[in-house]
């Protein structure tokens, strides 16, 4: 089978979250198990262009409203991602430093569609699915299907995963006449709520939906910022697929990032290197527990009590505890835990700015990792942390659900912590249980960490399911 990809991110290439990391590496494990899948995304100015060779495949010129702009296609000549990956070049509007966060990334993604579907169109051969991610290619199963121009791909199977709901890509119908000309009886399938849903117009459109775990879709079904009842409409064709980890790139045996290699027999040695590395980097005291956050700084991972939790949790602990947050995201939030820095420093530091270098070490070094998030559609920190040994303290929705189990389960098969309010209080009595059930007595911590080193969150399971959806 023939698998096409269209993404906003893909790991190496540009990454700002989740999405990136899930399009660097499905596509991988779908051609090891013998289909054909291939990712195409916008050409941004980053340093994966820079540093590798590319050819150009095609260069074709078309339309957004009445404006001409012309495009090319670049492909990487080696291969090296395991899949081949394309880059859709249009000069003044993808070529930039960010993925996102621009006064006209409408008009950004919105050509991305339409460039992409100009180029498919003249494709001889047609690949069997066209697999779109979130709502920046959410417009792309109704081009597909209704607009003059692309009726060569009208048949072609498509399908959208969807990685976060909040983001829509809502765009005012006065900018309708950026999509080439459609069949206007089919302008319902545009809208949702008076504006043009890009997000909403794939449920609509797209022969499958998948949403990133099955908790997740359960949960859009009541809280889905609008699109609630839409989800419960079409919920016959929506699937709850559970993604995976690229085990190759995150390795705590192989990764070139860690000062120090450890597997599951060697993890208590192997953390405690890693750890002393970080305390000394940051200035703190490696003898004390150290709970870590990654991630954005935003109100959907909860991270504005963040300030809350590191500042009680220093005095309530009596300064026998460290944490660290690795992040970046609203202004005032960024400042704040800065501040905070400089007033309990001795057991708190933050790194405000994105560095993936960082963020494996720190999953290396931490004992535990903190995700107290109000919306999770699947959440990879966790499983990262898994896999690092890093026990896990999450609260108890969408993806977090699916993939951590409490360390008191009555089953015995427990290690992480999972609680239930998105609140400092809640998160704090966490880490009074931390502190209880791993450090009181010799043993339990090592042991959570060698059941969480062998569970096996690798993509290869959820390869094939989405081939079988995909079937
Ligand atoms: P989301 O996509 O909602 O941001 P996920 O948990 O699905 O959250 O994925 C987050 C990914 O981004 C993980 O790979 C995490 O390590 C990474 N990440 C988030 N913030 C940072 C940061 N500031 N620096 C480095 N990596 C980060």
């Amino acid at each position: 089978m023939e698998i096409i990809h269209i993404s906003a991110e893909c790991y190496p290439v540009a990454k700002a979250g989740g999405l990136g990391d899930v399009v660097g590496a499905l596509p991988k494990y779908q051609n090891r198990i013998g289909h054909i899948a291939k990712v195409v995304m916008p050409m941004y100015r980053t340093k994966f262009l820079y540093n590798n060779d590319w050819e150009l495949v095609h260069e074709g010129g078309t339309y957004l409203g009445s404006n001409w702009f012309r495009y090319a296609v670049i492909k990487e000549k080696s291969n090296k991602l395991g899949f081949d990956l394309y880059l859709v070049d249009i000069n003044g509007l993808l070529d930039r430093e960010q993925v996102y966060g621009y006064d006209d990334d409408t008009e950004r993604f919105v050509s991305f569609q339409i460039a992409v579907l100009d180029w498919l169109n003249s494709w001889q051969h047609k690949p069997d699915v066209i697999h779109c991610h979130d709502h920046h290619t959410g417009l792309i199963p109704f081009m597909m299907k209704y607009c003059y121009g692309y009726q060569s791909l009208a048949t072609i199977r498509t399908i959208i995963t969807i990685h976060n709901a909040q983001y829509q890509g809502w765009m005012g119908w006065e900018k309708s006449h950026y999509i080439p000309w459609y069949d206007d009886w089919k302008t319902g399938l545009l809208d949702w709520g008076g504006s043009i849903n890009p997000l909403a117009s794939a449920i609509k459109c797209a022969d499958r939906v998948t949403t990133v775990s099955p908790s997740y879709l359960e949960e859009l079904m009541n809280s889905a910022n609008g699109l609630e009842n839409l989800f419960e409409f079409e919920r016959g064709k929506c699937f709850g697929i559970l993604n995976g980890i690229d085990n190759e790139v995150w390795d705590p045996e192989t990764d070139t990032y860690l000062v120090s290699n450890y597997n599951a027999e060697t993890v208590e040695a192997g953390k405690e290197e890693n750890k002393e590395h970080i305390c000394r980097q940051f200035n703190l005291d490696p003898q004390w527990p150290l709970f870590i956050f990654i991630g954005r700084l935003v109100g959907e991972k909860a991270a504005e009590i963040l300030p809350d939790v590191i500042g009680n949790g220093v005095e309530r602990h009596e300064g026998r505890i460290n944490f660290l947050v690795l992040g970046s995201g609203h202004k005032h939030l960024e400042a704040e835990l800065l501040r905070l820095e400089a007033i309990v420093g001795k057991n708190f530091s933050c790194y405000i700015g994105y560095n993936e270098e960082l963020a494996h070490r720190l999953y290396a070094a931490a004992d535990f990792l903190l995700m107290p998030s109000l919306v999770e559609p699947c959440g990879l920190n966790q499983m990262y942390a898994l896999r690092y040994g890093t026990v896990p303290m999450v609260r108890n929705t969408g993806g977090l659900r699916d993939t951590v189990i409490d360390i008191a389960n009555v089953d015995g098969k427990g290690y992480g912590l999972i609680f239930n309010h998105a609140e400092a209080w809640d998160v704090l009595s966490s880490i009074d249980r931390a502190m209880g059930w791993y450090f009181e007595q010799p043993g339990i911590l090592d042991g959570a960490r060698k059941k969480m080193m062998a569970i096996d969150n690798s993509w290869e399971n959820s390869a094939h399911h989405y081939i079988s959806i995909y079937q």
